[in-house]
């Protein structure tokens, strides 16, 4: 789970299960349509369970890696500009680093903000996604 610094944005635990089952629902029709995508003549006697698996499992790894680049880009973009250093609180540029981070049913590129204080000679990491050094 990530968390922000105004802490989490859905805190409120019903909501959240309410809007993961309707992301489940969304998430199961985009299932349905990728049926029709990938066997757009009808399924075949020939494609056995294994090819359907194959076929899905590519498509999810491909939708996590998807939805958690868009999200952790948009993190990223909220932080843009100048940071205050944790340790001295001076003022510091920020910087992106890209890195393949593995989550749940994939990987993931992350273009990480970090920044540079020049003062205590450290990087730190000001995102809100909790990727540690
Ligand atoms: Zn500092």
């Amino acid at each position: 789970m990530y968390k922000s610094k105004e802490g989490h944005k859905m805190a409120d635990e019903s909501r959240t299960g309410r809007k993961l089952d309707e992301i489940e629902e969304i998430a199961k029709g985009w299932g349905k349509l990728l049926a029709e995508q990938a066997f757009p003549d009808g399924v075949g006697l020939d494609v056995d369970l294994w090819m359907m698996e194959e076929v899905t499992v590519r498509a999810t790894k491909a939708l996590v890696s998807g939805a958690i680049e868009t999200m952790t880009a948009a993190q990223t973009e909220a932080l843009e500009g100048q940071v205050s250093c944790p340790g001295c609180g001076q003022s510091c540029r920020l910087d992106h680093r890209s890195r393949p981070i593995q989550v749940r049913g994939g990987t993931a590129k992350l273009n990480e903000p970090v920044a540079h204080c020049s003062t205590c000679r450290r990087d730190f990491f000001p995102s809100a996604a909790g990727a540690e050094a």
